[in-house]
């Protein structure tokens, strides 16, 4: 399998690199959500727009945001 961002050889639908900054991407919207009402999209929007998020969370974040904009068309 590879992964479905960068292609790297991966045991699942991502590559190490990209698993982790998913895990934080995911840990992080938990954490949000306790302190306001945001959905999924925006805030993987708003970490996309980040200038301060790295370059493997806003892979995953850009990736998961088009799937989701591809799911919506269905
Ligand atoms: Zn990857």
């Amino acid at each position: 399998m590879s992964c479905r961002i960068c292609g790297r050889r991966a045991k699942s639908e991502f590559c190490k690199r990209h698993e982790e900054a998913y895990k934080s991407i995911l840990e992080g919207y938990r954490e949000w959500r306790e302190a306001m009402s945001i959905s999924w999209r925006e805030y993987l929007e708003e970490i996309a727009k980040n200038p301060y998020s790295g370059k493997w969370v806003k892979d995953v974040a850009s990736y998961l945001l088009a799937k989701s904009a591809a799911e919506e068309k269905r």
